[in-house]
């Protein structure tokens, strides 16, 4: 961002604010009223310094407190009359604007933005600043100063955390998400305190014969109010809190409970289970002794549990990842790629990691019979997971049609709602594992 560079020598620093907070609310009372009665627009700014931290954990605290009271000096001398500038807790900045600036804060945004560009020479050092901005306009909704205070506080929060968004404007629909985000976070933990989390199970088939090769674990969440909520709802949230590790250990328990029992009532050929694992569960270091503590107390062999995983796994931490899945080898549980397609799809990854199968997302599968570019795609994933020993999985087989190219094609294995939906343990229970699965058309 242009701006002055600062080369002068630093003028002494002015921390006798004649705009403090007190001012501030005072202010903002009278806005309040002003608008009530006579309609006169205003707004309020909270702006805070990006990467603040940073600064202080490289020159210290004093220095960050410096850069605070310099940037309120540049940013105070750029505005006019009508627009306060007040200090608030921590190292934020409250602008109030009252004047034709009330009418356009994106703008008085901007230009504060730009006031504060450019470096600033901290303790000899040169700091870029860079801020973020929560705006809030007047509105009915607003009986005292601290409502619109908070308003404009939760715009700057939704700032500092929405990626390639510095100026926000605060807006109740833009809440709810945030709300119910965290309404979830707080019944998912309530949740796992409740074991409210199940699995079912979906056949994953030989395409050749049409005999069941393998089953998924997928993890349901039966809510007391909502019904069965879908992985694909909570699982995200359950990633970002971290709830999905103690969720999956709880999933990988009673999969390879399930696996080891079924076996024993039917007296039948082992099947595998493949069970999904989160980054965060790849990354967690003690993996190898959760997943041998759940062969352990339940019986099931190693050599009848899969992990599914994705590539986000490998990225994160490659050394890690690369040892997690080495032990896991050693241990003898397979390792299976998922959604093989979608992320970066790297050769790197293929390369370097133990894996056993690679699973190729539904999208492409989707249109595999329609799409000669799809076709394509699958078909040089197929050649190259042959060519490094693993076995392909299509998954998504939908109809007849898709299942005919994906034989033709050469993946070994198919797992989708032509053959069967995700089901009930009981229910894959009463399946004779040893029978063909006929597509379900
Ligand atoms: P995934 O591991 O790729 O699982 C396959 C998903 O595709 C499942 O969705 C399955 O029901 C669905 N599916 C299978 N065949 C078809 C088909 O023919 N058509 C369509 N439209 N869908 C099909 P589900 O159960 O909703 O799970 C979604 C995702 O949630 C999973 O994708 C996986 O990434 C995640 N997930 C599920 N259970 C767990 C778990 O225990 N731990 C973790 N970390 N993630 C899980
Ligand atoms: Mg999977
Ligand atoms: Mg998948």
């Amino acid at each position: 961002m242009a701006g002055p560079t600062d080369e002068t020598p630093a003028p002494p620093v002015r921390t006798d604010w004649r705009d403090d907070p007190a001012h501030l609310g005072e202010r903002l009372r009278t806005a309040i009223d002003g608008a009530r009665r006579s309609a006169r627009p205003f707004a309020l700014l909270c702006t805070a310094v990006r990467r603040l931290d940073t600064v202080v954990a490289a020159l210290g605290h004093a220095a960050g407190r410096m850069l605070l009271a310099r940037l309120a000096e540049r940013l105070r001398e750029g505005l006019g009359e009508h627009e306060t500038l007040a200090p608030l807790a921590g190292d934020r900045l409250a602008v109030l604007a009252e004047g034709p600036a009330a009418a356009n804060p994106w703008a008085l945004a901007e230009r504060l933005q730009a006031l504060a560009g450019g470096p600033l020479r901290i303790d000899g050092a040169e700091v870029l600043v860079d801020l973020v901005v929560g705006i809030v306009a007047g509105n009915p909704r607003h009986a005292t100063p601290q409502d619109v205070l908070d308003d404009a506080l939760t715009a700057l929060a939704w700032a500092r955390t929405a990626r390639g968004e510095p100026i926000v404007s605060y807006d109740d629909g833009r809440r709810r998400p945030a709300e119910e985000t965290l309404k979830l976070e707080s019944d998912l933990r309530r949740a796992l305190a409740a074991e409210e989390f199940h699995i079912q199970v979906q056949p994953i088939v030989f395409l050749e014969s049409g005999r069941i090769a393998s089953w998924e674990a997928l993890a349901r969440w039966r809510h007391p109010l909502r019904g069965t909520v879908s992985p694909a709802d909570f699982i995200p949230v359950a990633e970002q809190s971290g709830l999905v590790v103690p969720i999956g250990w709880q999933v990988l328990r009673r999969a390879c409970a399930w696996a080891a029992g079924s076996t024993r009532r039917r007296r039948a050929g082992q099947v595998p289970i493949s069970v999904n694992l989160s980054p965060r569960q790849v990354a967690e270091p003690d993996l190898v002794d959760r997943v041998r503590d759940a062969l352990s107390t339940t019986g099931l062999e190693p050599r009848h549990l899969k992990l599914e995983i994705t590539e986000t796994s490998l990225m994160e931490d490659s050394r890690r990842g690369a040892d997690a899945l080495a032990a896991l080898r050693t241990l003898g549980v397979a390792v299976c790629l998922d959604d093989f397609g979608t992320g970066y799809s790297s050769l790197h990854y293929l390369h370097r990691f133990p894996l056993q199968d690679l699973k190729i997302d539904r999208s492409f599968v989707s249109e595999v019979d329609r799409n000669p570019r799809n076709a394509a795609i699958l078909s040089t994933i197929v050649t190259l997971g042959h060519g490094l020993g693993m076995d392909v999985v299509a998954e998504g087989i939908e109809t007849e049609e898709q299942l005919a190219a994906v034989r033709r094609l050469g993946c070994d294995h198919g797992q989708g709602f032509l053959f069967s939906r995700p089901v009930d343990l009981d229910a894959a229970d009463a399946l004779d594992p040893i029978a063909s699965l006929a597509p379900q058309s």
